[in-house]
């Protein structure tokens, strides 16, 4: 049986999980763009994973090939609460990785952009490694490591 406290502490889990959502929704939009790129939608291409839309099919293959500037390309990339990746197993094996992401859109919302924009601009003009010094990419791998160590 709830008794008021707990019920407290619950309805307050769902609201801050809501404002998540709502913070990030201006940028989950720009991943909602992939959505029709998805279809046909059987395959598996469109699914809710643990709370995000994840996508997958040939042009989003195509756009993680060839227009993410890093070399080879992206397997996967977040955009709030949706992840685009190459196929299922690329969203499976990136699926640690991409919820840093999606949190860090939680805290960032559509700042997201321009934050993560810009700390890899600074770094360029530094001589750095856009990508992997990047601290939005640090804190991801950072996190793949100590779960992979047995850490959080
Ligand atoms: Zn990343």
């Amino acid at each position: 049986m709830m008794d008021e406290w707990s019920f407290g502490r619950a309805s307050m889990r769902r609201l801050r999980r809501a404002v998540a959502y709502l913070w990030a929704f201006p940028a989950t939009v720009v991943g909602l763009v992939f959505l029709p790129l998805a279809a046909p939608f059987g395959a598996g291409r469109v699914r809710w994973h643990s709370g995000v839309l994840e996508l997958h099919g040939r042009a989003m293959a195509w756009f993680l090939k060839h227009l993410v500037p890093l070399a080879g390309g992206a397997s996967a990339m977040t955009f709030g609460h949706v992840v685009i990746g190459r196929d299922a197993r690329s969203l499976e094996r990136s699926r640690f990785h991409e919820r840093v992401h999606v949190r860090q859109y939680e805290r960032w919302g559509l700042l997201f952009y321009p934050a993560y924009l810009s700390a890899s601009l600074w770094l360029l003009i530094k001589g750095g490694d856009a990508y992997l010094e990047n601290p939005f990419e640090r804190e991801a791998y950072d996190a793949e490591a100590s779960r992979r160590n047995g850490g959080a």
